[in-house]
């Protein structure tokens, strides 16, 4: 008996995940981003739709997607007080991230409930994730609604503060009560392929989390993706590859934006990422003040180097993934100060990049001097 229950429940398990995709060959493409000392990347997409308000998929889709296009986590964030399929859906704030938990689970993708808060602009939309139940932010008065987020303790961001032109999303008096409140933690500086540059200003000022989302929709059609098209992203450093510790990754604002061939994030946060992008080789053949070596891009982003110092190629384009041959024209010496650049597409604020040394070690041999008489 025991046995047959065993077997019973073997074949409802077979059931569940065969069905979940018959036929369909389950592999990932991965996003290749390393990781920052002591902590995990987490690739994250942390605002779409689905069926539940105006989005065109069912939620286990969002899921299936996430895992095919290497997102490590996702919040499902339908609008509460929007919903134009309710004649044909009834209104169930929960029921897409009850939906997707098992092809969450199955997929081992980290999926966050969430729901977007959506106001005529200004004050605008907003997101809250990691809640435990969205039912209670559905309430006639704007405080109420971020009050209640607050209770479960999920983390809050402003979603696409431009959309509706630059007037209209300005940061008001709304922004500066739920911020003082402690009850808006981040921006969404880049919505698919915008990005608000005014906003992204007033996220550096207070030191609020940067976000990047995808805001879906439709499905997702795209799978090859290229340093310049794909899906925007928001990459967490968070300790481990769990929701607790993107969720405090989140609150501690330790995260970059990848949005076309770029990535936006603090400067600090940037200055200790950059090293581990790319890999400068030695010098492998000097002569005269000629030397080569090489640089490889561990990143899935186009580097972009120009240089603003005195030595060096005026400019480095280290493409995605590969390892570029580098010529200089330089003394050892000159070399072993140090070249020095700005990654133009490292964004650290509105119009400033970030600035670094590339080290390069030189063991060839030192050239003779010329004129060295012997006796
Ligand atoms: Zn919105
Ligand atoms: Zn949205």
């Amino acid at each position: 008996m025991k046995r047959l229950m065993g077997m019973i429940v073997l074949v409802a398990m077979v059931a569940l995940v065969g069905a979940h995709r018959a036929g369909a060959a389950d592999t990932r493409q991965e996003v290749h981003f390393p990781s920052l000392p002591g902590s995990v990347t987490i690739v994250c997409d942390l605002h779409m739709h689905t069926v539940f308000s105006d989005g065109n998929v069912w939620p286990t889709v969002r899921v299936d997607e996430a895992w095919r296009e290497g997102i490590d986590a996702i919040a499902l964030t339908d609008h509460i007080e929007y919903q134009p399929h309710k004649a044909d859906l009834p209104t169930q704030h929960n029921r897409p991230a009850d939906i997707a938990a098992d092809t969450a689970r199955v997929h081992d993708v980290l999926l966050v409930r969430g729901a977007e808060i959506t106001r005529s602009t200004p004050p605008g939309h907003f997101n809250a994730i990691f809640l435990e139940d969205v039912d209670p932010l559905e309430t006639d008065d704007f405080y109420d609604v971020f009050a209640a987020a607050a209770e479960q303790g999920a983390f809050v961001f402003w979603n696409h503060p431009g959309w509706q032109g630059r007037e209209r999303g300005q940061w008001g008096e709304q922004q500066t009560n739920l911020f003082a409140r402690k009850q808006l933690h981040g921006i969404e500086v880049c919505n698919g392929n915008s990005y608000y540059e005014d906003a992204h200003g007033w996220a550096v000022e207070r030191k609020m989390t940067l976000i990047g989302t995808s805001d879906i929709h439709d499905p997702s059609i795209h799978t090859d993706w290229t340093a310049e098209d794909h899906r925007t992203l928001t990459l967490v450093f968070a300790e481990e590859r769990t929701l607790d510790s993107v969720r405090e990754a989140l609150f501690a604002g330790r995260t970059a934006v990848w949005q076309q061939n770029k990535l936006l994030g603090y400067e600090g946060l940037l200055a200790e990422y950059f090293p581990r992008c790319i890999q400068v080789f030695p010098v492998h053949y000097r002569h005269d003040q000629h030397a080569w070596f090489k640089i490889a891009n561990l990143c899935p982003l186009d580097l972009k180097l120009e240089r603003t110092g005195e030595v060096g190629p005026k400019t480095l384009d280290l493409p995605a993934l590969a390892t570029s041959l580098i010529h200089v024209t330089v003394t050892a010496d000159q070399l072993a100060a140090g070249l020095n650049y700005r990654v133009t597409n490292f964004i650290t604020a509105p119009k400033q990049s970030l600035e670094v040394t590339l080290t390069v070690e030189d063991h060839t041999p030192k050239t003779p001097a010329k004129n060295a008489e012997s006796k």
